[in-house]
């Protein structure tokens, strides 16, 4: 063993000797560590090392080693570097490590604490987000941020892209509802940062600093959460429009009847089909699913109220849990279906004005078709967010995103809106967000960088130009 070889490997012993033998995966675990290079994209990356500490105090002391380490260990910056990972089901290679040691947070997922009184939840970054809801069954409150993974994606992941999902519309995103953090940063320091009351002016927000930060400037241990009282009742409707041009009319419709829908979702021809959706015709068209929820007599009203709005057009209305579930069901299989049929398609996230949806799903639709790439658009159009998912029959069309992303971006940026609004840029998009925005975007986001994590302890793939 030639000696850097050997300095490294003791480098990694001493690691892996704070979280024990049966939570340290070598690359040698050929099956238990692959998972380990991906997340939910195309993409795959190198490691040296995966450790999965079981506590915030095993955790700490991971992060003061390396620390210590890389003191001594100069050539080793990136081999002992760390990438921070929950449920490894994102969407834009933010946790696909390039070198170093991957850290499994999702054996911290502890309940540390439900306060009904101030609605509020306290958790460890690795609780599945789903299991938040699970804890607080026989309570009258919930979470609502409802991101489609949350069976998948964990707290400190949600926390880190700043997740959010189609009741974001009424609800908020992530970090609407963040509350608390405790923040565990390069120099090995725990901050415990927010306060629990909505209105809190503590100087620069260290909770909205970490949120969407995408594990660049450390790791997020627990966090408090706000929680909203359980609706009495939830409703669906439904109806097709000609075309995404009047569909997005009538979310304005509804938003100016002063209807607080919870969620508005907006599904093109071709995903409504390949889901097999009601109402969807061979002349095609663009399908609205409107949800409500609150106390029931106001949903019927509401439920009135809107379809006097477009008295002309035909209804699916769905008032009992399971004929909801079964439509949502419905909604949720096409990114299932579309990943079946197309191992290689990648899903945009793109969020933009209300008055710019119907453009920008045209857009993204001809620019495609014009390299013969089908597309399939669907996303949560009452805060304008698009799912526009390339739809690549093979590896070999892979190139084409490289013309296809960064011109989407641009005309996303130049619209006024967010070249990803849930996903976050990871390692597959940042590239393309330095073609869409402006070169001080990045001076001030590297800056924070440099002020909290120097030597790129943390995530240092991210960093990559
Ligand atoms: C089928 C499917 C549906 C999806 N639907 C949605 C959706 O509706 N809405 C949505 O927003 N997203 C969605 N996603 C994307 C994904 O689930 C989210 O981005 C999620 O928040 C990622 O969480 P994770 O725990 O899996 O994080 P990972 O993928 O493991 O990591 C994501 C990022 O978080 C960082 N990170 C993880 N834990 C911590 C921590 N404790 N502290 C600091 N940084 C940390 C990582 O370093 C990385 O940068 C979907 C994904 C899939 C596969």
């Amino acid at each position: 063993m030639s000696v850097s070889i050997d300095k490294l490997a003791n480098a990694y012993d001493r690691l892996a000797a704070l979280v024990g033998a049966e939570y340290v995966i070598a690359p040698t675990q050929n099956e238990k560590f692959t998972p380990y290079l991906k997340d939910y994209t195309y993409m795959s990356g190198v490691a040296g090392l995966v450790l999965r500490p079981a506590s915030a105090e095993e955790t700490l002391a991971i992060v003061a080693e390396a620390k210590a380490l890389r003191r001594g260990n100069a050539e080793f910056q990136r081999a002992l570097s760390l990438t921070l990972r929950g449920g490894g089901s994102g969407l834009s290679g933010a946790c696909v490590p390039e070198g170093g040691i991957v850290l499994d947070l999702t054996r911290l997922q502890r309940v540390l604490d439900i306060d009904e009184k101030n609605f509020s939840i306290t958790a460890e970054c690795g609780i599945i987000l789903a299991e938040l809801n699970s804890a607080l069954s026989n309570t009258e409150l919930f979470y609502a941020v409802d991101p489609s993974s949350e069976g998948l994606c964990t707290l400190g992941g949600s926390i880190a892209t700043n997740a959010a999902g189609p009741s974001s519309l009424k609800y908020g995103t992530t970090r609407h509802n963040l509350a608390r953090i405790t923040w565990l940063n390069a120099d090995a320091a725990c901050v415990k940062a927010g306060a629990l009351p909505v209105k809190t002016s503590l100087g620069i927000s260290l909770p909205d600093l970490l949120c969407g930060s995408e594990g660049r400037l450390g790791i997020v241990l627990d966090a408090t959460l706000r929680l909203v009282a359980r609706p009495e009742e939830r409703a669906l409707l439904m109806t097709v429009f000609s075309d995404a041009a009047h569909a997005a009319d009538f979310v304005r419709t509804i938003r100016l009847a002063g209807i607080a829908a919870r969620a508005i979702e907006i599904i093109d021809d071709f995903s409504a089909k390949l889901a097999d959706f009601p109402l969807m015709t061979p002349q095609g068209g663009a399908l609205l699913m409107i949800e409500l929820d609150g106390r029931a007599d106001f949903i019927g009203l509401d439920m009135e109220k809107l379809q006097s709005r477009d008295a002309k057009a035909e209804w699916v209305a769905a008032r009992d849990a399971k004929n909801r579930e079964s439509l949502w069901a419905k909604r949720k299989s096409i990114s299932v279906e579309l990943t079946r049929r197309y191992p290689y398609r990648l899903g945009e996230d793109i969020a933009v004005p209300l008055s710019a949806l119907a453009y920008t799903m045209q857009f993204a639709r001809a620019k495609a078709s014009a390299h013969k790439i089908a597309t399939a658009i669907w996303g949560h159009a009452g805060d304008g967010n698009l799912h526009v998912n390339y739809l690549l029959e093979d590896k070999s069309q892979l190139p084409v995103l490289d013309i296809l992303l960064p011109e989407l971006a641009r005309e996303v940026t130049r619209l006024g809106g967010a070249m990803s609004g849930e996903h976050g840029l990871g390692r597959l998009k940042r590239r393309f967000a330095r073609q869409a925005l402006a070169p001080e975007y990045f001076v001030a986001q590297d800056k924070i960088k440099q002020a909290f994590d120097r030597d790129c302890l943390f995530n240092p793939a991210l960093e990559d130009k």
